[in-house]
């Protein structure tokens, strides 16, 4: 077994009367990818600087690489940490000099300082950059130097607060890319928070989805994804069909619409959930062995690479379809089916 990195245990914290992370209990492996998922003013934040010894826990304990944080061990254990804030905050100097400043408290030579920030610029495929100034540097630009920064003191756990919030898609990528290949060739232990569901699933090995101060779920990125616990959760990883049904007879059904078996709930109020790519769409027939129901189009509205359509079949049922695959395009009042496979439906209790 890999040993725990971090462990967190009844961790809390509080400003003035108010509990902002209530007691959390979890731990992190050396070498995994945390990502912490959750809206705005969830605690996420105050986590990760309690965390990077930042900020004092009003309650229980952290341990990092084995020893308890105090106040004693905080500054050293600090050493063995990086912070990279979804703020780029860079000086108006060369990029080489603003990550040198990553290693102006740590008494490293000069030499061995120009050294590390010309192979950290290296690993990052950046080297040209070396010599420029700070101030033409575009957004992606800038926070990948500050990425550099906190790679260049090589933290054994790097914590990334909200990393690409500011940046457009494409440098957001490529700093995922960076993010990566940091944990895969280093080894570094990352937590990342995050608003962006989908970015969890693209980076993390285990995802903690933190609402209101508390972890309502852990688990891995499709446990989480697929098998969101509530329906809070479940809207938050982008599930959009969310429908309060019964079981009847072992199957879960609403709207009339019978969605497949419900082996292990008893009869009674459930919710069901689906997710509109795991349905398919079609005006003819349905591929074998999915459960499908005839509905008709609602309306039907372009979204990024999918059109999204509203089917009425009892229930009314959002559909994402890849629609340059077929070419198909569907007009509102038009009979049409649309099927899921047994196992992309999803139930939970009724809250
Ligand atoms: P997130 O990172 O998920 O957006 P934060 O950890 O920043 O959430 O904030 C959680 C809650 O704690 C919010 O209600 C916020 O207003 C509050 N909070 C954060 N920092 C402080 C502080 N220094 N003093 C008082 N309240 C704070």
């Amino acid at each position: 077994m890999t040993e725990d990195i971090i462990s967190v245990r009844g961790t809390a914290k509080s400003y003035g009367k108010k509990e902002v992370v209530h007691p959390l209990n979890f731990s992190v492996k050396r070498g995994e990818i945390l990502a912490v998922i959750g809206p705005s003013g969830a605690g996420k934040s105050t986590l990760l600087r309690m965390l990077d010894t930042i900020e004092p826990a009003s309650e229980g304990e952290i341990f990092l690489f084995g020893e308890k944080v105090t106040k004693h061990s905080a500054h050293r254990l600090r050493n063995r940490l990086g912070m990279l804030f979804q703020k780029t905050v860079l000086f108006d100097r060369t990029v080489e000099e603003n990550i040198a400043l990553g290693l102006s408290y740590r008494f490293v030579s000069r030499e061995e300082t120009k050294k590390r920030v010309a192979e950290v610029l290296e690993s990052m495929g950046m080297s040209e950059y070396a010599h420029r100034s700070s101030r033409t540097l575009s957004g992606g630009e800038g926070q990948r130097v500050s990425f550099a920064r906190v790679l260049v003191t090589k933290p054994e756990i790097l914590f990334l607060d909200e990393p690409t919030a500011n940046l457009d898609p494409v440098a957001t990528r490529v700093l995922e890319e960076m993010i990566l290949h940091e944990n895969r060739v280093n080894k570094t232990t990352i937590i990342i928070n995050t608003h962006d569901q989908a970015q969890g699933q693209r980076l993390a090995d285990r995802v903690a989805v933190m609402m209101n101060g508390s972890f309502v779920q852990f688990g891995s990125a499709d446990e989480v994804f697929y098998h969101p616990v509530n329906e809070a959760a479940a809207k938050f990883v982008g599930v959009q069909n969310i429908f309060t049904g019964i079981v009847r007879n072992g199957s879960a059904v609403s709207g009339g619409v019978v969605f497949g078996p419900a082996p292990h709930f008893p009869d009674g109020i459930i919710q069901i959930m689906l997710r509109a790519e795991d349905i398919s769409l079609s005006k003819t027939g349905v591929p074998e062995g999915r459960v499908s129901v005839q509905g008709r189009v609602v309306s039907a509205e372009r979204s990024g690479a999918f059109l999204n359509v509203r089917v009425d079949a009892g229930c009314i049922f959002s559909v994402n379809c890849p629609f340059r695959q077929t070419g198909d395009t569907y007009v509102p009042g038009e009979i049409v089916q649309i099927a899921w496979r047994i196992d992309a439906v999803h139930l939970t209790k009724s809250a």
